[in-house]
């Protein structure tokens, strides 16, 4: 920002400045003349690539473009002692990003040398990163937001609960968003409210307190960490971290009735816990993953992988059989056979379905296309017909519940779709929507190359994989194809 300029005055400055030409005080003579007050402030604040291809302050003039000191002559100090950079100096030969970042630590330094929690790290991290320095340094200096940040640093855990009891401010809201934005606290929706809660209680029942630490760690920068870069936590999401994180609890708690700390755990640990208990023991391989890529344990551990195959699963006839079923059927309404159209022929999660808007549904004369997240889907005649069906009825997206509601699957409360679990209700009364799945998955590997199923299924490559095996020698003969003609 630059201050706003009073008007010359040639009877009291007689000599005009050299760079605008107008009559004010002169503050420093360099090479291209007497530079005012206002023009000297700009000029250390001129960054760019000088005509030599030096990058940094541009204080000095050659051929009246910006140019370095070297090239301009221009003697002015702009050399950081604390980064080394060019910049602006504010005090101390510091630049303005120093200042703020030395500010920032002396506020934000929790009381008896304590070391600071991971939330006031990231508080740290955030503010001392704002672009502009020069305003970041304003904001904090404020006695009211100082003291704030100050208060936050005595909080030996930071969560919003904690911050809820804090006086509301506009302070405390903004601080509240940075600490979600750098992953800091989980952003507040109420599936991730949940998880959350059922977090905090789940951890009570760690009987090793470093083990409790190492959960709350993997909770926190692991599942919390990604519900915070969602949209919207889908209830699948919900379920499969709070399954993960009590499979965790279980393997922990096991290894320290063995006298065994996470750390020294081998594969002789997890081949006997696995073998004595239920197969969703293997779920702890999410948990097992995060811990090697955070160095806890030795990266070689493994544990079996989970076996699948005993779900049922339709073959193509059934499906097509089905497929006819549903778009006809008048006795099931033009809602749950668009849903289960989803599920069954183009393999779409029932977490992902329900969450599907009406702009993201088009109806042209031939087609219908949808898109899921970020795949599109084309629907042709006769499948396309509980759509068209959905769209022509006058009342597809208005009732008194849902003045304005664009979901295509509504709820029962206003403003919110349907449940997960309460589609997936409906449509097994058709229909197990597992079984469907797995059967489009089988079907679909023999015909389409790997990447397009992963992406158009949501599924990992993994599974894409195993199914692949278990299905076609023909999609193996592809894959090798595709090999070849990638090595070349
Ligand atoms: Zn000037
Ligand atoms: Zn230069
Ligand atoms: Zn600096």
């Amino acid at each position: 920002m630059t201050r706003p300029r009073k008007a010359g005055d040639s009877q009291k400055w007689p000599e005009a400045c050299g760079r605008c030409a107008e009559h004010h005080k002169i503050a420093v003579r360099w090479p291209d003349g007497g530079i005012c007050g206002y023009c000297y402030q700009q000029a250390k604040r001129t960054r760019g690539t000088c005509a030599c291809g030096h990058e940094g302050v541009l204080p000095g003039r050659v051929d009246s473009l910006p140019a370095c000191r070297r090239c301009s002559g221009v003697r002015l100090n702009v050399d950081c002692i604390g980064c080394g950079k060019e910049d602006e100096l504010h005090s101390g030969s510091r630049c303005w990003s120093c200042i703020l970042a030395l500010t920032v630590d002396r506020i934000l330094s929790p009381p008896d040398n304590q070391p600071p929690s991971p939330e006031l790290q990231a508080v740290g991290t955030a503010l001392k990163s704002m672009k502009r320095a020069n305003s970041g340094l304003t904001w904090i200096q404020q006695p009211h937001v100082t003291e704030f940040l100050q208060q936050l640093a005595t909080e030996p855990v930071i969560t919003h609960a904690r911050l809820d009891e804090l006086p509301a401010s506009r302070t405390r809201e903004y601080v509240r968003g940075l600490l979600v934005e750098h992953n800091a606290l989980p952003r507040r929706d109420e599936l991730s409210a949940r998880f959350s809660d059922w977090a905090e209680q789940a951890l009570d029942r760690i009987t090793s307190p470093s083990h409790r630490e190492i959960t709350r760690r993997y909770i926190r920068w692991h599942h919390q960490r990604r519900m915070n870069q969602m949209d919207e936590v889908t209830r699948g999401t919900f379920l499969r971290a709070k399954q993960a994180v009590t499979v965790a609890i279980e393997l922990q708690n096991w290894l320290s009735d063995q006298g065994t700390e996470l750390a020294e755990v081998n594969q002789a640990h997890l081949d006997r816990w696995q073998a004595e208990g239920p197969t969703t023991r293997s779920i702890a391989s999410r948990f097992l993953d995060w811990a090697i890529r955070t160095n806890l344990i030795d990266p070689s551990l493994k544990l079996q992988p989970h076996r699948r195959g005993t779900s049922r699963r339709l073959d193509a006839a059934a499906q097509s059989e089905l497929v006819a079923n549903l778009s006809q059927r008048a006795e099931i309404n033009p809602r749950d056979r668009a849903a289960a159209i989803l599920v069954l022929v183009f393999g779409q999660q029932v977490s992902d379905i329900v969450q599907l808007t009406w702009d993201k549904v088009t109806v042209t004369e031939e087609l219908v296309t949808i898109t899921l997240g970020t795949v599109e889907i084309a629907l042709t005649s006769p499948i396309d017909e509980p759509w068209r069906e959905l769209v022509a009825a006058p009342t597809h997206h208005q009732t008194a519940a849902h003045p304005n509601s664009n979901w295509v699957f509504r709820g029962g409360s206003p403003g919110r779709h349907i449940q997960a679990s309460t589609l997936t209700q409906r449509l097994s009364t058709a229909f197990s929507s597992r079984a469907a799945r797995l059967g489009t998955l089988h079907e679909l590997t023999k015909l389409a190359p790997v990447a397009i199923i992963a992406e158009a299924l949501g599924y990992s490559p993994a599974t894409i994989d195993r199914h692949a095996l278990a299905s076609s020698a023909n999609y193996m003969e592809y894959i090798e194809t595709l090999r070849k003609v990638s090595a070349r």
